[in-house]
């Protein structure tokens, strides 16, 4: 059982010196054998884990992570929610997300920091507010909440943009969802490791798997850093590293692997209570509670696992930003950073059975698994625990690349994350 966190609970701790917390989560040892083993302690293997154990009442379950919990893309993502996607598979998926996101803090008993602060996607022209028209109507249709905003609108919400007539990117509106908004980060991976942890899961960091058991061509176990265990079923949630380990295992994903870059500048008194997004500009922005402006744009050009930022990826961000709002160009840069993201051909994720008996895959986030994490690992437990497809993982099974039945997500998902 983990300690119920609670204000009481903060404010007996402070009046003794912060002296009696305990660790969030146990720090297990491999044991020889598990129900599943879930390769990867990012957002999406943790959340795995947690539904395993919670929702399948599965408690040999392991979380096996190759360096330390939310140390890939999750820790490094710009934290951006929302669900207004085109296809009506992707509504159901990422809108599932942002439900569980709504409760998320409640169940975990850790506070996410999920703020609905609202996401703005801008139309710089007659021809895109005909297209926003159209993105509304589609989420509506699928039953996701979307308006369209007017100039006058827009800006209200976000006046730190440039409406001036001399504007290098003219402001005609925008879509809007307001349900979207943004959560910190690592507390999603901290908040289901440490709830995953108290239903019994061993999560066991610097433990990585440089190999799989194969008996009758089955997967059934992982070969790690920390010696074998043996599993009824492995799941796969690596996202950037997803097909260095299937080819361990003989399999060629069509997955490619870029880097993508994050930006955050000095803290700044508020200036600006949305997510701010701009195909056009090719960049987006909202601002975190310490204050700092947390900016991203597009992907590196060149696939590569080296995981760190460039002056060529800063400037065309930075400079999207500052077209978008001139007053910014004095604000300086704090830090910035990459993390390598798995990219498929229809930019939609890849969940389901790998074709090999014993192995399941969660990966092909892409730029925007941060969103689907609850989703993510609810849908993969459910696959893990009972072999076959919830109805809303189905449409993104790995068959979909033979059968061309592609859930082609390329608008949605490219710079908006
Ligand atoms: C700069 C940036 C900005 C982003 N912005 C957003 C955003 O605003 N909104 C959004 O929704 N998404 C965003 N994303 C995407 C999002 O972060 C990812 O899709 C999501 O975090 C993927 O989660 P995951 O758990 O699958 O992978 P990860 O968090 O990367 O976890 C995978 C883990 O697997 C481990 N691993 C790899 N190989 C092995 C091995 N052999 N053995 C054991 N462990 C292994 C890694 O160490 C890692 O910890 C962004 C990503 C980046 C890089």
């Amino acid at each position: 059982m983990s300690e119920h966190y609670s204000a009481f609970r903060l404010l007996g701790e402070a009046l003794r010196g912060h002296r009696g917390w305990r660790p969030a989560w146990r720090r297990a040892a491999p044991r020889p054998r598990y129900d599943v083993v879930v390769i990867g302690g990012g957002g999406h293997g943790l959340a795995t884990a947690y539904y395993l154990a919670k929702d399948h009442g599965l408690r040999r379950v392991a979380v096996l992570e190759k360096g330390w919990l939310g140390g890939g893309n999750t820790g490094r993502n710009t934290t951006v929610i929302r669900s207004n996607y085109f296809y009506p598979e992707s509504c159901a998926l990422y809108d599932l997300s942002l439900r569980l996101y709504e409760g998320l803090a409640r169940e975990l008993n850790f506070n996410v920091m999920f703020s609905q602060r609202g996401m703005m996607m801008l139309a710089h022209g007659e021809a895109e507010m005909e297209m926003a028209a159209r993105q509304v109507n589609a989420m509506r249709l699928n039953g996701v909440d979307s308006e369209l905003l007017g100039r006058a609108a827009v800006r209200k919400l976000a006046p730190v943009l440039d409406f001036s007539a001399k504007a290098r990117f003219a402001i005609h509106g925008a879509t809007f969802q307001a349900r979207g908004g943004t959560a910190r980060h690592d507390a999603v991976a901290w908040g289901y490791a440490r709830a995953a942890s108290a239903l019994g899961v061993d999560i066991i960091e610097q433990c990585e798997v440089t190999g799989f058991i194969r008996e009758a061509g089955r997967v059934v176990g992982v070969v790690t850093s920390r010696g074998e265990i043996r599993a009824g079923r492995v799941g796969a949630a690596v996202a950037g590293h997803s097909s260095h380990l299937a080819a361990m295992a003989g399999l060629e994903l069509p997955i490619t692997s870029y880097a993508l870059q994050a930006f955050v500048s000095e803290p700044l008194k508020p200036l600006v209570d949305t997510v701010v997004f701009s195909a056009a500009a090719g960049v987006y922005f909202s601002q975190s509670d310490k204050g700092g402006l947390v900016m991203g744009g597009a992907l590196d050009r060149v696939p590569s696992y080296g995981q760190r930022g460039n002056l060529a990826v800063q400037e065309e961000v930075l400079g999207g930003v500052i077209a978008l709002a001139p007053s910014l160009a004095r604000v300086k840069l704090l830090r910035h950073w990459a993390g390598i993201v798995d990219v498929t051909p229809d930019s939609s994720p890849i969940l389901g059975p790998s074709g090999i008996g014993g192995l399941y895959l969660n990966c092909g986030w892409g730029t925007g698994g941060f969103k689907a994490i609850p989703a993510g690992g609810s849908l993969f437990a459910h696959l893990l625990a009972r072999g076959e497809h919830h109805e809303i993982s189905r449409p993104f099974d790995l068959s979909r690349f033979a059968a061309g039945r592609l859930v082609d997500e390329g608008a949605a998902a490219g710079i908006a994350h």
